[in-house]
């Protein structure tokens, strides 16, 4: 490993190098239950959720390609699909022949510094079993964060995401 320290221009202190990546946990609505709503109402692991066994969730990355390097941000959020989806999505969890089918979602998370984004409509490419499903918005899409995929970030605005994360509280702030 070559030394990622650097100083960093946006705030001028010290970083390792800075996540290329951010996840939730759960889509919001379920993360906001009650400790035991949440045992009653959900199932889920890593990749998918159940709430009320009537909305259905499953996790994947959307990726923001940087303009000032090489590589891409990946915001690992859920969205929400049918049923139908859902289910075909578990059934072929292993099975590599299922990579590159493509279903309909709506984001079911808010992004920090994102105002109302949840519920947007999402593009779907299922992957292998070793990647996480593909999220892109259509090209249609005019909201921020449609462009930021679309047209990449620069450092300053990477930085300005993992602030709005929390990241830099809990490490070399
Ligand atoms: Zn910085």
């Amino acid at each position: 490993m070559t030394d990622s320290r650097y100083v960093c221009s946006s705030c001028g202190k010290t970083h390792e190098g800075l996540p290329t990546d951010w996840g939730f946990k759960l889509p919001d609505e379920v993360f906001d239950l009650s400790y035991l709503e949440k045992y009653r109402r959900t199932r889920s692991n890593t990749d998918l959720c159940a709430l009320d066994e009537q909305r259905f969730f499953i996790r994947g990355i959307l990726m923001i390609p940087f303009t000032h390097q090489e590589g891409e941000f990946g915001w690992g959020v859920w969205a929400e699909v049918s049923k139908p989806d859902h289910d075909f999505y578990v059934d072929n969890y292993n099975n590599e022949l299922a990579q590159g089918t493509k279903v309909q979602g709506k984001l079911a998370n808010t992004i920090p510094g994102f105002p109302e984004i949840t519920g947007l409509p999402l593009d779907i490419e299922i992957q292998s079993a070793k990647s996480r499903p593909i999220f892109t918005f259509p090209r249609s899409a005019d909201h921020e964060l449609a462009i930021d995929q679309r047209d990449g970030i620069d450092h300053t605005r990477h930085h300005r995401f993992l602030e709005l994360c929390g990241h830099f509280d809990e490490s070399d702030a």
